[in-house]
């Protein structure tokens, strides 16, 4: 399914798409490169932080991880 994101920073709205109607992890704005941690529950925006770059990379790799133990 396909889920709007409004950046909380510039209102861009961009679409990603998701296995689950939960989720919880890292979106970066393509408009103003913003990095947030967001979580969403049943297709809803519930909360987005602000992060630093570094913390935004550890989640990627977070992410990352877990897509690969779903694979299997
Ligand atoms: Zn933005």
């Amino acid at each position: 399914m396909i889920v709007k994101i409004k950046c909380p920073k510039c209102d861009a709205e961009s679409s990603i798409s998701l296995i689950d109607p939960s989720y919880q992890g890292p979106y970066k704005c393509w408009k103003c490169r913003g990095l947030f941690s967001i979580r969403l529950e049943d297709n809803k925006l519930k909360s987005c932080d602000p992060l630093s770059q570094e913390e935004f990379s550890k989640l990627m790799e977070i992410e990352a991880l877990k897509a690969k133990l779903r694979r299997k």
